[in-house]
């Protein structure tokens, strides 16, 4: 079975043998991971590891904090402003897609927002819409935009801090963080259990939260009490390290950027070849992680997914929004996958042409 799912989605098979080892019995302590104590020796131990290996995977620079918080992606949406938006101030939100126009949405009941729609068109956007961004508290924007699978790769300069929703590819490509102010990401895509966020923010852009904050919300807190100030996702957090692990031993983020272009170009190259099937998006902007596609008779979408799933090819259902197909290929989806998709679709196209 290969799970196309946009997320929660796929986990690297070998973490999840090794996740179901420990789930009774950690480490011969006859307890669950999940039922150790934050506090304790043993799960401190997890959750430091976590965070070196996510720091040596990213080269994440010492001035900045990395917080394992809870509320997923969108309670980031709510989060950025809360902590960053300086009083009076305010922020540049970029939409390319259905994230950061929801984003921006979310960051608006916080307090002041200027919008800019850099969309041109079905599936192309114009980078130089970026255009001057001086005078703001940050400018946030979403590299790679899950639904719509369309994705920025070269990162914007601005002028003010760059906050980057990396929630579906984050590890997927090698980055400079240095380049940031914040980056955040729900884990249920390339990190691990949903419900986790991983936010890497620069040391000197916290502490300036609203005063309203929720605690739970506050980067002055998570950081002060590394990520413990109420009781932390302690699982997910555990499976997050056993990932990161697992990239490592991959060869680490640039072992894994190649794989991802080889299974992504393989795929496009494969649909741009076919009448049968099409890719609107414009190919610099392409993701490499959410491929969508549409068939040339939307009368058949329904068969083909049926015909997908009865040979263990799940959730190839395009987001509602778009419709269509969207074959989401994470970091954990093998070559395999997507020689089994390839093979699929043009039996199926054959069949129904
Ligand atoms: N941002 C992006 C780019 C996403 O793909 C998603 C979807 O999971 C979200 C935000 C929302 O994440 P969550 O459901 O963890 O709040």
């Amino acid at each position: 079975t290969f799970n196309f799912c946009a997320g929660p989605a796929m986990l690297p098979t070998e973490v999840m043998q090794q996740a179901q080892r420990q789930l009774c019995d950690y480490n011969d302590l006859g307890v669950s991971v999940m039922e150790l104590s934050h506090r304790s020796a043993e799960f401190t131990q997890v959750a430091e590891e976590a965070e070196q290996n996510l720091r040596d995977l990213m080269r994440i620079p010492d001035n900045y904090a990395v917080l394992f918080m809870h509320g997923g992606a969108r309670g980031q949406f709510s989060a950025i402003p809360l902590n960053l938006l300086k009083t009076g101030g305010k922020a540049l939100y970029i939409e390319s897609g259905q994230w950061s126009v929801a984003a921006a949405k979310e960051a608006a009941k916080f307090g002041d927002v200027d919008v800019r729609d850099i969309r041109i068109g079905k599936g192309d956007i114009d980078l130089s819409l970026f255009g001057d961004t001086s005078g703001y508290d940050y400018v946030h924007y979403c590299p790679n935009e899950t639904v719509d699978g369309v994705a920025i790769y070269d990162i914007p300069s601005c002028n003010s801090p760059l906050v980057a929703d990396m929630s579906s590819c984050i590890l997927g490509r090698d980055i400079d963080v240095s380049k940031f102010g914040l980056i955040y990401a729900g884990a249920q895509k390339n990190v691990g259990p949903a419900g986790l966020t991983l936010v890497i923010v620069r040391r000197d852009l916290i502490g300036q939260q609203h005063t309203a904050t929720p605690a739970i919300l506050n980067y002055q807190l998570a950081q002060d009490n590394d990520s413990m100030y109420n009781t932390p996702p302690t699982f997910a957090w555990y499976l997050a390290g056993e990932v990161f692990k697992w990239v490592k031993g991959l060869g680490g983020v640039a072992q894994m950027e190649q794989r991802n272009q080889s299974k992504a170009q393989a795929l496009y190259q494969f649909i741009d070849d076919s009448s049968f099937y099409r890719n609107e998006v414009n190919p610099s902007f392409r993701s490499e992680m959410n491929v969508t596609f549409q068939l040339h008779d939307a009368e058949l979408n329904q068969r083909f997914l049926a015909e997908a799933e009865s040979q263990g090819l799940l959730a190839l259902k395009g987001h509602r929004m778009v419709g269509g197909m969207r074959a989401s290929i994470y970091n954990a989806m093998p070559m395999a996958g997507i020689a089994a998709l390839i093979d699929f679709m043009d039996k199926f196209a054959q069949s129904h042409q």
